[in-house]
């Protein structure tokens, strides 16, 4: 049965890649966005499609609308640019969810929150597994995204104790794929666009820190497999790819893929960057039968084409 379904931060990398699926599913979809980090080119092919809408509002405004389920995806995801205005980052996830939560009971939807395995901070236990409560800083520079989406996370499961609001919250862990942003710094992207540009490959710290990297079709599945599985799964759930990589060892895959003569270069690591991060996903294998099966190497090379026919 076709569906009607907001998706919030419809216009960014994951929002927009959403929308597409939502669609092929023959889902009716509305994509709400401020254009913060995300754009128009990302879902401007959907335009002709009558089951598409776009809508320009900013999550830290009520909205409302009719339908049947809501993604909340709303909300920077690179560090630099949910640093690049903190406060802003904070309202956006705090403001939002309470937005978001307040439609999704008045109007009965049932609610996804895209939340984050930086709800773990630098993690003490390893891998990360759902009940693990986190080691976060909660004053440094990446708290505004952390402490954020961790008051996101308290405000699901309170409208679902207070005012039985069907909500699903999945903990996403390092996702890359076709429409990132080419400037928004994160790993991938910045490796990508370094390495196909021969330019120095800037490596933060000495590289052995690690990261667990997951291609967006797999997360995206897993995504819409949660939202439709029985009520009783809330979350959290864990989503990710659980093999591990060190970031040197992604440089030098990078550096093989795209044939580059780009050299590593080194500078300090960022305040409260996280050393380790591996998902446990036992959780999502059990409960929605869902495992990631692209691997790495696969999906860098669909993300470099990408990279490719838009590079500047
Ligand atoms: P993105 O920056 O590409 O997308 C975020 C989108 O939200 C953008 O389109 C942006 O314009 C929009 N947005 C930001 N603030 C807004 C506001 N106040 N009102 C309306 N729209 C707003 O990032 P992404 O990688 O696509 O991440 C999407 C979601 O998934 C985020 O909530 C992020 O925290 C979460 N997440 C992503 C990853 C990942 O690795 N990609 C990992 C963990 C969590
Ligand atoms: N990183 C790096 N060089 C870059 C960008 C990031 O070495 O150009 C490192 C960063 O310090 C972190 C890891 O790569 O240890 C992943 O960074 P990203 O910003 O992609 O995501 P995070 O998991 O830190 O939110």
């Amino acid at each position: 049965m076709r569906k009607r379904i907001l998706v919030t931060g419809g216009a960014g990398f994951l929002g927009s890649n959403l929308c597409e699926k939502l669609l092929s599913l023959d889902h009716e979809v509305i994509c709400l966005d401020n254009f913060f980090t995300g754009k128009k080119e990302n879902i401007v092919h959907l335009m002709d499609n009558p089951f598409f809408e776009l809508v320009r509002h900013d999550v830290t405004m009520p909205y409302f609308i009719e339908v049947d389920e809501i993604y909340n995806l709303a909300c920077p995801a690179s560090p630099i640019q949910y640093q690049f205005n903190a406060i802003k980052t904070i309202k956006t996830s705090v403001m939002g969810a309470i937005n978001m939560l307040g439609l999704a009971k008045r109007i009965k939807a049932k609610i996804l929150q895209a939340s984050t395995s930086e709800v773990y901070g630098d993690p003490e236990v390893h891998p990360q597994k759902e009940e693990y409560w986190g080691n976060v800083n909660p004053i440094g520079t990446r708290s505004c995204y952390d402490e954020g989406k961790r008051c996101a996370e308290s405000l699901f499961f309170n409208y679902h104790r207070q005012n039985n609001v069907r909500i699903k919250v999945l903990r996403i862990f390092n996702t890359y794929g076709p429409k990132m942003d080419q400037n928004d710094g994160r790993v991938i992207s910045n490796f990508i666009i370094q390495a196909l540009k021969n330019e120095n490959i800037s490596i933060y710290g000495d590289g052995s820190q690690t990261r667990s990297f997951c291609y967006m079709d797999d997360l995206l599945d897993g995504m819409i497999k949660f939202m439709d599985s029985n009520e009783e799964l809330n979350g959290p759930v864990n989503m990710g790819n659980p093999v591990e990589f060190t970031i040197k060892e992604l440089a030098e895959l990078v550096i093989k893929l795209t044939g580059s003569k780009s050299k590593l270069i080194y500078s300090p690591l960022p305040e409260d960057d996280p050393l380790q991060r591996q998902p446990d996903i036992s959780l999502a294998r059990k409960e929605l039968n869902w495992e990631p099966k692209v691997p790495l190497e696969e999906g860098l090379v669909k993300t470099i084409e990408y990279f490719e026919s838009v590079i500047k």
